[in-house]
């Protein structure tokens, strides 16, 4: 595994760090947890997606690309690390935003993320919801083409082959932190979506023999299918990298149990998730990913998933900017 090998510009703040979490293993009674913080990868308010772009813009530059294409829902983070990544290396950016939860408030509609895409200088368009996104937007890139752009289109949340390198290179840091910390890890649980984070990690960790269960938490699709998407693209992820079939089936694992009524929509147990990691670490969570993810995680702890004495590294996938975009779903008149 030489990651060397592949071209890539840098974006992110690296490493990230990796912290305890006391103060919510007390709240919780469970085992000991940490939180790998990659909501600090410094890009535009940080998260996930910068870790992929240092790939993905890589490819980009590489083809001298003067507009890159991306997708999302409105409050898509990665379409914000996009534009700020575009503006970053001096080239346009081209947004096409789903409306795919309905809601129609104007923080929803205009703050958070979409204020961020609008000031990194990204054009926007909409598209109702339901349709296939990335079909979408490549119709816009051939059209931009036809007009002599050279456009680079970046599928949903950078997740194909060349984005999941960003996570095997955040597994290989992960792992050598936990050994200069002489940390011994049992379990990595993370929000997984377009699975490209749990598709890099499975693999990385796989590659190194890491010897660490890892748990993605669904935020839209049903189980199967969200298995099944990880692992298609770990398999390609490795043959990228030269290890063909190194990441077997069984590998691949999350729990779709904690999406409530569907993508960008908080169900009770995600606010609960904010309240408490906000409460106990100060740590803000992302009401459409991370407190997802962080939902999974409480309610797993509670049920005794966990063994006791094991240690559990919470992988914090940023997004927190996305709450300026959620105002609605707090009672914050009542509150404040
Ligand atoms: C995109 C995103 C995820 C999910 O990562 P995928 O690679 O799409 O599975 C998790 N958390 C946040 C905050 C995100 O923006």
């Amino acid at each position: 595994m030489h990651l060397a090998r592949f071209p890539r510009v840098r974006l992110a703040h690296l490493p990230t760090p990796l912290e305890p979490m006391p103060r919510l293993s007390a709240a919780l009674g469970g085992p000991e947890l940490w939180i790998k913080r990659d909501d600090c990868t410094g890009l535009s308010t940080g998260g996930n997606k910068t870790r992929k772009l240092e790939f993905l813009m890589a490819e980009a530059v590489a083809q001298g690309t003067d507009i890159v294409l991306t997708q999302g829902a409105t409050q898509s983070n990665h379409a914000r690390q996009t534009a700020a990544a575009a503006a970053r290396l001096g080239m346009e950016c081209h947004i096409l935003l789903e409306d795919r939860t309905g809601y129609n408030h104007e923080n929803y509609r205009y703050n958070g993320n979409v204020l961020l895409d609008v000031l990194h200088g990204a054009s926007i368009e909409h598209r109702g919801p339901g349709l296939d996104m990335n079909a979408e937007m490549d119709a816009v890139a051939e059209r931009m083409r036809g007009e002599g752009r050279n456009a680079y289109a970046i599928p949903g949340g950078g997740s194909n082959a060349t984005g999941a390198l960003g996570y095997v290179n955040c597994a290989f840091e992960m792992l050598g932190q936990f050994n200069d910390m002489d940390l011994e890890v049992d379990h990595i649980v993370h929000a997984t979506g377009s699975a490209g984070t749990q598709a890099g990690l499975v693999t990385g960790l796989k590659a190194m023999n890491a010897q660490i269960s890892l748990l993605g938490i669904g935020v839209r699709a049903p189980r199967d299918k969200q298995e099944a998407n990880v692992f298609q693209l770990a398999e390609k992820t490795a043959e990228k990298l030269g290890c063909p079939g190194i990441v077997a089936r069984e590998d691949v694992v999350a729990n779709t149990d904690y999406v409530g009524e569907g993508y960008g929509i908080p169900a009770e147990s995600t606010l609960e998730a904010i309240d408490i990691f906000a409460r106990t670490e100060a740590i803000l969570l992302d009401p459409v990913y991370s407190a997802k993810g962080a939902a999974g995680l409480i309610d797993l702890i509670r049920k005794g998933h966990f063994k006791p004495g094991e240690r559990v590294v919470f992988l914090h996938t940023g997004g927190a900017i996305g709450l300026t975009g959620y105002t609605h779903a707090f009672d914050v008149a009542a509150r404040a």
